[in-house]
């Protein structure tokens, strides 16, 4: 795909929401963690229930330590994987507290070493939280980048560097945003929504329907 589609493509998006965001709920960078934390393999919709009940009791490192781990599990319950997530949460608020003075860090080397946090969800708070250009690819991404041949890759670390590579950087900050929500509810899995797709005629997909 060349340069000038790409623009095109990323104007169109941002033309049509100019500024996205995620749709997990979330008031600071350490909720916005916790949410992340949960959301592996999950809904929003199913993660935003949980922790809607869950902040309003407990949204710092501190209270949730304090709630320990059965009561966290209490909130967790509804949302796959709850125990190991739990698990990983109750170890990283004891993290945030010894060496991050409660507070999350905005560095990926100091994300990744919090349990459970991978590259993707150091990503997402990178950027969400701390207004940070990255790229943090996951299933919709992934689908949407390789099928339009956006930035093709055989894995998601590859998709990540061509989209960092090759995104305008006016659309860097919130590309992922506008190609996760692109992927959810237009370019979907199944059956793409070729029909009511702001970018049909951008798009390189062969399959693509009329
Ligand atoms: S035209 Fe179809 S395949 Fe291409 S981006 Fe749009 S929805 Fe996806």
């Amino acid at each position: 795909m060349n340069p000038q589609k790409r623009r095109e493509i990323f104007q169109r998006l941002h033309d049509a929401n100019p500024n996205p965001t995620t749709e997990l709920v979330f008031h600071s960078p350490f909720e916005l963690l916790i949410a992340v934390l949960l959301s592996a393999q999950a809904t929003d919709k199913g993660v935003n229930k949980a922790t809607a009940k869950l902040f309003a009791v407990a949204n710092t490192p501190q209270a949730i330590l304090d709630l320990g781990l059965d009561q966290l599990m209490e909130y967790t319950r509804t949302i796959g994987l709850y125990q190991t997530k739990s698990k990983h949460i109750m170890q990283t608020c004891r993290l945030l507290l010894e060496k991050h003075g409660g507070e999350v860090p905005n560095t990926r080397e100091a994300l990744e070493e919090l349990p459970g946090v991978g590259r993707k969800t150091a990503n997402v708070v990178l950027n969400t939280a701390f207004g940070q250009p990255t790229m943090a690819v996951d299933t919709h991404i992934f689908r949407v980048a390789n099928r339009m041949n956006l930035a093709p890759g055989k894995n998601v670390r590859e998709v990540e560097d061509k989209l960092m590579r090759f995104v305008p950087k006016e659309f860097l900050l919130n590309a992922h945003h506008w190609l996760i929500l692109h992927g959810r509810y237009t370019c979907k899995a199944q059956k793409p929504l070729c029909h009511e797709c702001i970018v049909y005629d951008l798009c390189e997909y062969k399959g693509k329907t009329v």
